[in-house]
């Protein structure tokens, strides 16, 4: 059941023209609201929105959350998704990335409070590192390296949560912050780096699928569409929330169990190669979503296999003239 009180609402969309941003934003335009989405494209694309591109309710606006914000009018609700999100793409300038989550959220944080916004924060698994209890429920602080290739993100999202309960704190701002647990769908990049997109283009290709370590290291994964309606129901909630919320899919696999997933699926005659263990990779995650089920009554619908259905498909069509022809 979604709650349709979109109509009419002005909304910002940080990072909107990323993978997760832009079905964010299909889904407020079709809920009626008017949104204008900052993106740098850094790693967003163009082609993300292409489809909305004489939607008179969209505004795109290119602009790095970093610097100065450019003029813009008075929003209702601000999405910060700003931020590079896959680990090559995050540490290829680590700087930068720390920056867009302290610097780049303080000032869509100020902007929501001059206007008066509810802000919702878009934050990580990756807030409790390589974690020591599973599965994770947001009151566990979390076993992060500070100062590792992936504290530029980790530490870059646990300071932006603290910025923005520190918002709610000291100016009353209404806030939201959501955990989000590894995502995937269409529009993620080919050459995005994260382990679905890598495996479904490998399979697709007839490539080599990476596997780093021995591929017993576990995530769950959740399909994009799952992700965005929690992230509405977030927004939307009226009950008081006290604290961050974790949205994901609590299907625990291996990565070993994705892969063999994904060959089954694609048929592909791709050989498994193994590469190193990148530094730090966390060893197991699964979310509690315990408070999404009670406070949003939300829970994840879409099974891997429909998800990956779908992604594989989307990829098929992206990645068309790289596929081998099949043979008459
Ligand atoms: P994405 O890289 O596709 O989207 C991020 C968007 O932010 C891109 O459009 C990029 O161009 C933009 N951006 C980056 N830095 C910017 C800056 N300084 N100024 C303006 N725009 C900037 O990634 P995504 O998977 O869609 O992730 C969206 C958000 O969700 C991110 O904040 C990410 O940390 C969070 N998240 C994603 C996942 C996941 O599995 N996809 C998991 C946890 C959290
Ligand atoms: N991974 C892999 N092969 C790849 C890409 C990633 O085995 O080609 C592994 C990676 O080491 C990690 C898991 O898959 O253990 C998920 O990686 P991803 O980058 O998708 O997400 P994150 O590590 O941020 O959860």
């Amino acid at each position: 059941m979604m709650v349709a009180n979109g109509r009419g609402l002005r909304v910002l969309v940080a990072g909107g023209a990323g993978f997760i941003g832009s079905h964010l934003i299909d889904a407020l335009i079709g809920d009626g609201a008017r949104v204008t989405c900052i993106d740098s494209l850094l790693t967003g694309r163009h082609a993300n929105l292409a489809h909305l591109a004489n939607e008179p309710r969209l505004d795109f606006v290119e602009a790095d959350v970093t610097e100065p914000l450019p003029p813009l009018p008075r929003f209702d609700r601000v999405f910060n998704l700003a931020c590079a999100a896959s680990p090559p793409h995050y540490q290829a300038d680590p700087v930068h990335t720390m920056m867009t989550s302290v610097l780049g959220t303080g000032r869509l944080l100020e902007l929501a409070r001059d206007a008066g916004a509810r802000f919702l924060q878009a934050s990580t698994s990756e807030v409790y590192g390589d974690p020591e209890r599973h599965p994770q429920q947001e009151s566990y602080w979390g076993n992060v390296n500070p100062t590792g290739p992936r504290a530029c993100y980790d530490e870059g999202k646990r300071s932006a949560e603290t910025l923005t309960f520190d918002f709610e704190r000291r100016h009353g701002l209404d806030i939201r912050v959501a955990r989000i647990f590894n995502t995937y769908g269409p529009r993620m990049r080919a050459d995005d780096g994260r382990v679905v997109s890598n495996v479904i283009c490998q399979a697709l290709a007839g490539d080599d699928i990476t596997v780093y370590g021995n591929g017993e290291q576990t995530r769950s994964f959740c399909y994009v569409s799952d992700l965005v309606g929690g992230l509405l129901r977030l927004m939307r909630a009226e009950t008081p929330l006290d604290g961050p919320v974790n949205l994901g899919n609590p299907r625990e696999m291996t990565v070993g169990e994705l892969v063999d997933l994904v060959v089954r699926m694609t048929e592909t005659p791709s050989r498994i190669v193994r590469r190193p263990l990148p530094v730090d990779d966390p060893q197991r995650r699964r979310p509690d979503i315990t408070r999404a089920e009670t406070l949003l009554d939300w829970s994840p619908k879409v099974s891997l296999e429909e998800g990956l259905e779908a992604t594989i498909a989307w990829f098929s069509r992206e990645i068309a003239p790289r596929r081998p022809l099949p043979s008459i």
